[in-house]
């Protein structure tokens, strides 16, 4: 016989694992199914958006949607570290440079609304800032710097504090892949890799495989590569940069994460932003993608883009890793009614979800309680 749960969550990476927490803590009760943190790529069947050691936050944004989900987010990291006992953000202002054809409007009409700590800067101090950025490059440069709810987080620690109080509050996290949903006369029945559960209502956050999920509206997954530069203790005193920095300028968009200690004791200089898309078409697709090392040709634009950046470093890559988001028909993230009975998701990460992964996931849990149509 199936074990029963009120709620389950089907997904236990960043949104799902804020989901199931705020399901247990409002007294429900919660399974989470999912493999549980994974040490390393090449022994998972599935895979995940959050397996790496920094992620950009801030509530800047051209997006009102995006920009209120991390607003609310970030505003509560302190609260989850203190709950948790488990630090996963480091303060540090954003940078976004845009080439002046791009323009800043909607994303300062966003953070007037939102009251945004944030401010202009001009020429000289993106120059100070960059540090030798070529001239011509910066000559035609604008910029917004985020001096408050902004830095870099460790998504895999976030994962630990959000699965850590989900088990204080009761909820019951599942090792197990998830391989057929079905809506019935007794719920919604999961049958999974460990055997089948049953369940009133469900939630699907399966991040990057939500378009292969069949029960979220179509999205595509597309493969990313990160290129990591390791940089000596020497090259970091001369380093300027301590900020995040977004650079979207004429023929490269791109983000920099600047140097950060590794857990081998290194500082690596991480930059991403593809020049085109790269559409994985099924499971298998990302299971040989992730098991790759990317795309050789997104490393040569990112070794391009840092040249044009920090001409005055030279940096060789030391690695390039492969990660993959999904993004909705219209660029929009959705959260809502799944295709099947009783079933709520989310979908169209579009790599912007970690940051403000703790409100989409309590969004998808207030979804879930309060929707009664069906
Ligand atoms: C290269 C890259 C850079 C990024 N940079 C940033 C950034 O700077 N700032 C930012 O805010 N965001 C960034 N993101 C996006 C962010 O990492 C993702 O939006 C976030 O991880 C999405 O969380 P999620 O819970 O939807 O998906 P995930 O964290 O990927 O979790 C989904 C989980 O679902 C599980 N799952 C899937 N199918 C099943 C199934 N059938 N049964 C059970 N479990 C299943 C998977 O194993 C996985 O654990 C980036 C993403 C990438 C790829």
């Amino acid at each position: 016989m199936a074990k029963s749960f009120e709620y389950g969550v089907i997904g236990c990476g960043l949104i799902g694992s804020a989901a199931a927490k705020y399901l247990a803590n409002g007294g429900a009760s919660v399974a989470a199914v999912g493999p549980q943190i994974q040490p390393s790529h090449s022994y998972s069947t599935l895979f995940n958006s959050h397996d790496d050691q920094t992620r950009i936050y801030r509530t800047l944004d051209d997006d009102g949607q995006w920009a209120n989900w991390a607003r609310a987010s970030v505003e509560r990291y302190s609260l989850i570290e203190a709950e948790s006992g488990i630090s996963f953000a480091t303060k540090a202002d954003c940078l976004i440079i845009r080439d002046t054809p791009r323009s800043f409007d909607r994303m300062d009409t966003i953070a007037r609304k939102n009251r945004t700590e944030h401010r202009a800067l001009d020429e000289g101090e993106i120059r100070h800032l960059l540090d030798g950025v070529a001239h011509e490059t910066v000559h035609s440069l604008e910029a917004r710097i985020e001096t408050k709810l902004a830095g870099i987080l460790n998504p895999r620690r976030l994962l630990e504090a959000q699965q850590l109080l989900a088990k204080r509050y009761g909820a019951t996290f599942i090792d197990a892949i998830a391989t057929e949903i079905e809506f019935g006369a007794g719920g919604v029945e999961v049958v999974t890799s460990v055997g089948k559960f049953r369940f009133r209502k469900v939630v699907s956050c399966t991040g990057l495989y939500s378009a292969f999920s069949h029960i979220m509206p179509p999205a595509k997954t597309l493969g990313r590569t990160m290129t990591f530069f390791e940089v000596s203790q020497s090259s970091l005193d001369r380093f300027r940069l301590r900020h995040p920095v977004i650079f979207q300028a004429k023929g490269f968009d791109v983000y920099i994460v600047p140097p950060t200690l590794h857990p081998n004791n290194k500082y690596y200089l991480k930059i991403g932003g593809d020049p085109n898309d790269y559409e994985l078409q099924s499971s298998s697709d990302v299971a040989d993608w992730f098991r790759s090392a990317g795309r050789p040709v997104v490393s040569e634009f990112h070794q391009n883009a840092l040249r044009i950046v920090f001409p005055a470093f030279q940096l060789t890559p030391a690695w390039t890793k492969p990660c993959a988001v999904s993004q909705t028909v219209s660029g929009r993230p959705y959260l809502g009614s799944g295709l099947i009975n009783n079933t709520w998701g989310f979908t169209g990460c579009s790599g912007s979800a970690a940051k403000g992964s703790d409100e989409i996931g309590r969004h998808a849990a207030s979804i879930i309680t309060q929707d009664n149509a069906r």
